[in-house]
């Protein structure tokens, strides 16, 4: 069966198609500047890479484009091959613990949670119509980056503030990337061959997050309410004191608006270094012996051990930790560090294993009391099982 993984952002459509159950990608790329002048195209097919100029007023544009290069390039003789389209949406709420068939009632309760992801749901929302326009006769199904996080117990998913708060606005933690921590999780399970399993996952990107995972279902994870919480990242800040908020606003006449711009885009390794959000950046300044890159390094290593750490007692112990996105599966040194500061635990890092980017790799010696790997996310393919399973 031929199934579309689809991410719609607000100016742009990625996608990939599988012939499932075989996982085999058949086709990926990516629709950019939608809706903005000189937007365009990119197609990966047989291992060539296409790009192509195109008028792209908006996503009906993209999805019309899309079809047609699917059958010129006799990947599909026609539109009913297309049996299913996985869309990855931002945020389900306290709605959606697992993934759904998009109807009518789903579309307005994802509207409805708007105001949590004022600028992913409205976005996700306009490729599911884009689809349903283009393509009426397939299936979309929805894959919540939120939902793999809802089976947190209350005890950790709320904040110590008003429990009307709660009740009221729905202020709790959510979580997110749970479709990458529920894909690393679940390929970790099948190499250890079973379920019952305490594993640590860490998706360390420009954004990052921790989950603790326990028999395949999530306890608890590092970011909250907002993807602006748990470990320091590239360019946002993670857990700080509340309280230093209206210090701050009161010392410089900010307003709420511009400072929380500030803790999301200019904070983090960005913020501390003054130098960029990217780790490649980072690593290059220690090299030229830049002492605030020294330091956005030190702490960021150090946040992501207070997490993992945290997340041992929490499971009462770990079959492994791994690491994947952008960092976890590039950085050498990134990994070397956090597994130096983990030895109390009996982690052994194997040097030579973790001298390897972006491939699957065991980077502990078999003497290590914690097996710690890297696995590549492969989110399109977690939305693609998703959409599989339920269609
Ligand atoms: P992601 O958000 O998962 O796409 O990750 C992007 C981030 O990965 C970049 O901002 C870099 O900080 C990091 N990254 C990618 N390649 C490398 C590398 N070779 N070494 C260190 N960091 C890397």
């Amino acid at each position: 069966m031929k199934v579309l993984s689809v991410n719609a952002g607000s100016s742009s459509l990625k996608f990939k198609m599988f012939e499932m159950p075989e996982e085999k990608v058949l086709v990926s790329g990516l629709f950019e500047r939608i809706g903005i002048a000189g937007s365009c195209y990119t197609i990966k097919l047989n291992g060539e890479k296409i790009t192509k100029e195109a008028v792209l007023n908006d996503h009906k544009d993209a999805v019309r484009i899309l079809t047609l290069e699917l059958i010129n390039n006799h990947v599909i003789d026609s539109l009913d091959e297309i049996k299913a389209v996985g869309h990855r949406m931002v945020h389900g709420g306290d709605v959606y613990s697992s993934s759904v068939v998009i109807t009518e009632d789903v579309k307005r309760k994802v509207r409805e949670l708007i105001p949590l992801a004022p600028l992913h749901n409205p976005a996700n929302l306009v490729g599911i119509e884009a689809f349903e326009q283009e393509i009426p006769s397939c299936v979309n199904v929805g894959v919540f980056d939120t939902a793999f996080h809802q089976t947190i117990s209350e005890e950790a998913y709320l904040y110590s503030v008003p429990y009307s708060w709660y009740k009221d606005y729905g202020v709790r933690k959510y979580g997110f990337h749970g479709t990458s921590h529920q894909y690393v999780s679940w390929q970790m399970n099948k190499i250890l061959g079973r379920s019952d399993t305490k594993l640590i996952t860490c998706h360390i990107g420009n954004g990052g997050s921790i989950s603790a995972i326990l028999n395949g279902k999530c306890i608890d994870t590092s970011m909250g309410f907002t993807p602006n919480a748990g470990i320091m990242m590239g360019s946002r800040c993670g857990d700080i004191d509340a309280s230093m908020l209206g210090y701050v606003m009161d010392k410089t006449g900010l307003s709420m608006k511009e400072v929380d711009n500030i803790l999301n885009k200019e904070s983090g390794l960005l913020g501390i270094s003054g130098v960029s959000s990217d780790s490649r950046d980072i690593e290059k300044g220690i090299k030229e012996g830049n002492e605030r890159c020294l330091l956005a390094q030190k702490m960021y290593v150090r946040r992501v051990i207070d997490y993992i750490a945290k997340y041992y007692v929490l499971l009462g112990g770990a079959d492994a930790i791994i690491f994947t996105a952008g960092v976890g599966e590039n950085s050498i040194e990134f990994r070397k560090q956090v597994l130096e500061g983990l030895k109390v635990l009996g982690v052994e890092i194997d040097l030579e294993a973790n001298n390897t980017r972006g491939v699957l790799t065991k980077i502990t010696t078999d003497d290590s009391k914690i097996a710690c790997y890297v696995i590549p996310t492969d989110e399109e393919l977690m939305i693609a099982t998703e959409t599989y399973k339920l269609v």
